[in-house]
């Protein structure tokens, strides 16, 4: 069917199903979703759950906009809802979403913008035409997402061209007669990295995860093998979170040709971001960058997000929704319905099957669920780590110990997932007087990776939202915790006498501010390292772990030796990865259980182990495939 047919055929169903007064002007697909632009949007509001039930009924994300002439023009529009919200309300700032006709009020007290029982609201959306959305000032101020909302409003002409192309092309139809589903490993198969794999069927191409091998930068997924070539034949890519060993390379497509779309979440879009600037600036120091900056920009004007539990058209034979992962903000399973009732394949990308200071655990609930492509990082039959509870414990015995002794504490930390788990235990625990108060220094990207946890409260866990919300406790704007954001206050920090912890990066100690701490800390045992997180074989990380008393240290392009006789701790537990045990238990708590199990992101053994613990203990199917390995599904 072509696009204009289907488009009247959907006009007519619309205009049958809304009330008579709802004025329809024009509907067209932009990306995924259809628009509906409607001259009384405030009517159709009105008029209960007819929006919803339509997009139910189409199966449909269905975005209404006020037909825009009826719009007044954004600096109009600021002032006439400054004259409308009583002042009180204290509005900090504005921001207009033409795409869903939107205006965005960011205000300290966001009930007084609201009005009783929404009265305001509907006052603003009368005079100015934009549907009002009302979100509290964030505690923090993220300059990454300051910048993306900005950069995506400049660019909304080639943004809608874009997503005109694209909503053409997810609706193209079916054409072949052939029924069947293919998944090609192209990264990250026995091997942690370069995660990158291609669901592939007669109609369509997905394209999951891109990421870098961060131990190899020169070595990116297959991307030269004809499945992916050319590589604009690829219909989507969808990323499971910000991590670089998901997302790293995803810039390097659009160098390559590839022109569709990136679905993540809006979190994923704003750590990627962040991560992908800092990742080309620190390649660009060993003179070996993959990318330039404007093609970040290029990925990030393709990006379409959706949050969790969203379903949406990705391709003509494929329906995407994404589910809570509970490995980092943001994080997700990417669960794809193929071609009405065919099959149905989830992957997992990273995930965390254990409620976590931040986040809850990982969704298991799937409709319908016959193929599972799951992590294995701690998949080994040996890989059992302690509890969150005995983990925290360690963790505050090990700073008690060092402060006591007039000691400072460093914890290297990757800038997201493990510095805010950290940050919460430790607020806790000087707020119940557990530690004493003493300053928490945040070095390298970590406050920015926090300003964007504090923009996003509807991803975090409820008991978590319920202490920022409901008890005025926000964790991470504690007084506690002192940001360093110059190498003078570095210098600070470290020639102060008195016992401080210190968070920094990067987690592993290949680069990054915790150098500079390691290196003036290190000979003195009063001190402590403390390592949180996984250390790979070969970083300076794994050596001090292993005990080495004398580790060679770069330093200005020399090398220097320094003797550690700070004392050195691990704390395990405080993973974003699930362990043995919560990867057989989330295979056995799936509501829905799979036929074929697929282990991919662990070492070789890891891999392999866990596809046969699962074999064994449940009777499913399972592989651990190598990459450039085809597994056909249907
Ligand atoms: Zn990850
Ligand atoms: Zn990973």
């Amino acid at each position: 069917m072509s696009i204009d047919k289907l488009l009247r055929e959907l006009r007519e169903k619309i205009e049958q199903a809304v009330p008579k007064n709802i004025k329809i002007k024009n509907i067209e697909f932009e990306g995924p979703m259809l628009i509906i632009y409607v001259q009384n949007p405030q009517e159709l509001a009105e008029s209960g759950d007819v929006v919803k039930k339509l997009a139910k009924d189409l199966r449909k994300r269905i975005i209404i906009r006020p037909d825009p002439k009826s719009l007044k023009p954004p600096q109009e529009a600021m002032e006439i809802i400054k004259k409308i919200v009583p002042e009180d309300a204290q509005i900090t700032n504005f921001f207009f979403d033409e795409e869903n006709g939107e205006v965005i009020i960011e205000a300290e007290k966001p009930g007084i913008v609201i009005g009783k029982q929404g009265v305001t609201l509907r006052e603003i959306m009368k005079a100015v035409g934009w549907s009002p959305r009302v979100v509290r000032t964030p505690s923090i101020r993220s300059k990454t997402i300051e910048n993306i909302r900005q950069f995506l409003l400049a660019s909304r002409d080639e943004r809608k061209e874009i997503m005109k192309r694209i909503g053409v092309r997810i609706h193209r139809g079916i054409i072949h007669e052939d029924k069947w589903v293919r998944v090609t490993f192209l990264g990250g198969s026995r091997e942690v990295g370069r995660s990158c794999y291609l669901l592939q069927t007669p109609e369509s191409r997905i394209l999951i995860d891109c990421g870098v091998n961060v131990s190899n930068i020169s070595q990116p997924p297959y991307l030269y093998i004809p499945e992916v070539q050319p590589l604009d034949s690829i219909d989507a890519v969808v990323i499971t979170h910000a991590h670089l060993d998901h997302c790293g390379l995803v810039p390097l497509l659009y160098k390559y040709g590839y022109k569709g779309p990136i679905y993540l979440t809006p979190p994923t879009r704003d750590l990627m971001v962040l991560l992908q600037l800092d990742f080309i600036e620190v390649a660009g120091r060993e003179g070996s960058v993959p990318y330039e900056s404007a093609t970040i920009r290029e990925a990030l004007r393709h990006t379409i997000t959706l949050d969790y539990g969203v379903v949406t058209d990705i391709a003509p034979d494929i329906r995407l929704t994404f589910y809570n992962a509970g490995h980092i903000l943001g994080s997700a399973i990417a669960h794809f319905h193929i071609g009405e009732g065919l099959y149905n394949i989830a992957f997992t990308g990273d995930f965390k099957f254990e409620k976590t200071r931040l986040f809850d655990r990982a969704e298991t609930r799937f409709p319908r669920l016959e193929a599972l492509i799951m992590e294995a990082t701690y998949g080994g039959s040996e890989d059992f780590q302690p509890s969150r509870k005995e983990a925290e414990e360690k963790l505050i015995q090990v700073i008690t110990d060092t402060i006591n002794r007039g000691g400072k504490v460093l914890i290297p930390t990757f800038a997201v997932g493990r510095s805010q788990e950290v940050m919460i235990v430790l607020e806790e625990a000087i707020r119940s007087e557990k530690l004493p108060e003493v300053p928490v220094y945040l070095d390298g990207m970590i406050y920015e990776a926090t300003a964007i946890h504090t923009a996003y409260p509807e991803y975090l866990n409820a008991s978590l939202r319920d202490l920022i919300f409901h008890h005025g406790i926000n964790p991470f704007i504690s007084d506690s915790f002192v940001r360093v954001d110059s190498p003078s206050k570095r210098s600070e920090v470290i020639e102060d006498t008195s016992p401080s912890i210190i968070l920094a990066t990067s987690g592993m100690l290949n680069g990054g501010p915790v150098m500079e701490y390691f290196r003036t800390l290190a000979p003195d045992e009063r001190n402590t390292i403390v390592f949180v997180g996984y250390q790979a074989e070969g970083t300076l990380g794994r050596r001090i772990q292993k005990g080495w008393k004398e580790v060679p240290f770069p330093v200005n392009g020399k090398r220097e030796v320094i003797t550690v006789n700070m004392s050195v701790e691990t704390v395990d537990g405080f993973s974003g990865h699930s362990d043995r045990r919560q990867l057989m238990n989330y295979v056995r708590s799936l509501t829905s259980k799979p036929d074929k199990v697929i282990t991919i992101h662990g070492d070789e053994n890891k891999c392999i182990e866990l596809a046969s613990g699962i074999y064994k203990t449940y009777r499913i199917e399972t592989r651990a495939p190598m990459n450039l390995e085809t597994v056909r599904f249907v």
